[in-house]
């Protein structure tokens, strides 16, 4: 087996599905199943083993130089990776202004976990995947690294997040609806392709251009379009790490009803959006709908909530 191949960490695979009986699905003849990836690994929860997995088998221990902003879930899955396993990475962090001040949890856990922090100033940061930018930035890395693009959204990315697919189809009862949040699309390009009932993804930012960027991601994986999704642009609650006293009071009240914290960025509003289109009546009674829990709540206990970045 190769060293540097995450399943070294003992991942819980297939995550467990696990039905939930709550009145606001059952009333409309409908059955919510909890899909629960949270629980693959404690530091690198949900898709985000799912989407390094092969990323990481294919670096084969180089150094990994990725993307991220200030409290990426994704930038702490890949320097615990590396904790774990045993190579480099390099986090590119948005915002200059963030050097040279304490870091926030999330970017101390990522340095304690020995990931290379480096700030860029916003236009840099956006223009990452030029040549002559990202030329730049690997002139402060080691000839052999790996890069894996913002979000951990690449080909081998959504070829992992296929398994999610599968594993839901091999379900011994399988859900005729899967539904996930996004933020890069990469996990819903996936996962769509190896489901083959209905992919619902509700996007967490705003801005209405994520299902071009989810038929580029399977264009790069498969070559071409796949499975049967769509999204629903209305639950991103005002954008990124954007909230309401409404989301809030559902999440809050979701995790009391079955015993789970919600994480609130992105599980939070995909539950949300499926609450409000059962009461809708988008779906026939009979439909076993599967939420996908792509990640936990960090543990953290007070200190700056997120404002921007993922
Ligand atoms: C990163 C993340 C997502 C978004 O995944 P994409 O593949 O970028 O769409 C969803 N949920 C959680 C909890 C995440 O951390």
């Amino acid at each position: 087996m190769n060293a540097f191949a995450p399943s070294r960490l003992r991942p819980r695979l297939p995550s467990p599905l696990e039905p939930v009986e709550d009145e606001r699905f059952t009333r409309h003849g409908l059955t919510l199943l909890l899909k629960r990836d949270d629980l693959i690994h404690p530091d690198l929860p949900g898709n985000k083993w799912r989407k390094l997995a092969l990323n990481l088998r294919a670096a084969a221990g180089r150094t990994v130089l990725t993307f991220g902003g200030a409290y990426s879930n994704h930038l702490r899955a890949t320097a615990a990776a590396g904790r774990l396993l045993g190579f480099g990475t390099i986090g590119v962090v948005r915002g200059d202004e963030l050097a040279g001040r304490p870091l926030n949890p999330s970017l101390a856990r990522c340095a304690e976990d020995g990931m290379r922090l480096l700030f860029a100033d916003r236009p840099t940061y956006r223009a990452k995947h030029e040549p002559a930018v990202l030329a730049r930035l690997l002139e402060q890395a080691p000839d052999d690294v790996y890069v894996v693009p913002e979000g951990g959204s690449n080909a081998l990315a959504v070829e992992g997040c296929a398994e999610l697919g599968r594993e839901l189809a091999g379900a011994p009862e399988p859900p005729d609806v899967v539904a996930v949040a996004c933020g890069t699309g990469g996990t819903l390009a996936g996962l769509a392709a190896g489901f083959p009932g209905r992919t619902l993804g509700v996007p967490v930012l705003k801005g209405g251009f994520l299902g071009a960027e989810v038929r580029a991601l399977q264009e790069a994986a498969f070559g071409g379009p796949r499975g049967d999704w769509r999204l629903d642009e209305r639950f991103h609650c005002g954008g990124y790490a954007r909230t309401t006293p409404e989301l809030d009071a559902f999440a809050e009240d979701f995790g009391a009803r079955h015993g789970l914290a919600i994480e609130r960025l992105y599980v939070a509003k995909m539950l949300y959006g499926l609450v409000s289109l059962a009461g809708e009546g988008a779906f026939p009674p009979g439909t076993r709908i599967a939420a996908v829990v792509t990640g936990a709540p960090e543990p953290r206990a007070t200190g700056p909530q997120p404002d921007s970045s993922r």
